[in-house]
């Protein structure tokens, strides 16, 4: 056991099994391999995981075929590390941005979004985000520098030609304005959907995408499963944002991109597209959103 490997173990737990693999390629749109497998050294402690461990954690994904990862980063530190992983890495695109919670403690300073925006023109960096306004977590006194920094987000994501990948925690309404005050970028897509049918329609009327999370198997999510079962194909996505948000029936447990399959097994029930041609339609969907992962 490598040492990121054991550390993984002593502190989180190892993820569960996998579950069995599904009959089509499909996808993992939203994911942190930094932090299912490491722990970020952005305090000066820490370490970035070894690239043998994220090799064997995308080969256990591959395994149940979610050959298609996006490494999402959430500051400078782990964006850099996202866009060098998916040079490197035939599997992964990358997303980068400054996180919302960071930006609202004044993380998303000019250095940091001129960092993003270099990051966001290399060839496999095809989305900024994590990014967007987050009332949860982020007091009243955050707000202003939150929606400062989801606007500088928007506009390099346009000025890139690469999507923009929202996070939008109890933060609807302000988004659809911010957005439409912007100009939403051509693919914008909102991870770890977590509206309900009503919010679902608002988003595919304006021709968003709409990302689903393991929440999506939640007994008391049958909110998110009406907003699902409305979304056309061709604008849903699936993800994990693991190590966060583990499917039923590991809720609880760390999640791994290979737990995806659970996921869509519940989206396909949820929308009545048989699992296969569901498959084809989620890869179909990311490829035209992120472009191909093949180099
Ligand atoms: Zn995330």
């Amino acid at each position: 056991m490598s040492r990121s490997a054991a550390s993984r173990a002593n502190r989180r737990g190892e993820p569960p099994p996998s579950p069995e693999p599904l009959p089509a390629p499909a996808l993992d749109s939203h994911t942190h391999l930094d932090i299912v497998l490491g722990e970020r050294p952005t305090d000066g402690h820490g370490y970035w995981p070894s690239a043998d461990d994220v090799d064997a954690e995308i080969a256990a994904a591959v395994a149940v075929n979610v050959p298609r990862l996006v490494q999402v980063g959430v500051d400078v530190p782990s964006s850099r590390w996202s866009a060098a992983l998916a040079e490197r890495h035939p599997n992964v695109l990358a997303a980068v941005a400054v996180h919302p919670n960071e930006a609202g403690a004044g993380a998303a300073d000019d250095d940091a979004l001129a960092e993003i925006d270099r990051l966001a023109a290399l060839p496999r960096v095809r989305a900024v985000g994590e990014t967007g306004l987050d009332r949860y977590r982020t007091g009243p006194d955050g707000w202003a520098a939150q929606e400062a920094a989801f606007r500088a987000h928007i506009r390099i994501a346009k000025d890139r030609g690469v999507a923009l990948v929202i996070h939008d925690r109890d933060a609807h309404d302000e988004i659809l304005r911010v957005l439409e005050d912007e100009g939403a970028p051509e693919h914008t897509v909102f991870h770890c959907f977590s509206g309900d049918a009503a919010f679902a329609k608002a988003c595919v009327e304006r021709g968003y995408v709409l990302s689903f999370a393991g929440t999506l198997t939640f007994a008391n999510a049958g909110y998110l499963r009406e907003a699902a079962a409305l979304t056309p194909v061709d604008q849903l996505l699936v993800e994990t944002d693991s190590p966060f948000l583990t499917p039923m029936p590991h809720r609880g447990r760390p999640n791994a991109s290979r737990l995806v399959p659970l996921t869509v097994r519940t989206l396909s029930e949820v929308t009545g597209v048989e699992l296969e041609q569901l498959c084809a339609g989620l890869t179909a969907t990311a490829e035209r959103v992120f472009g191909l992962w093949e180099k």
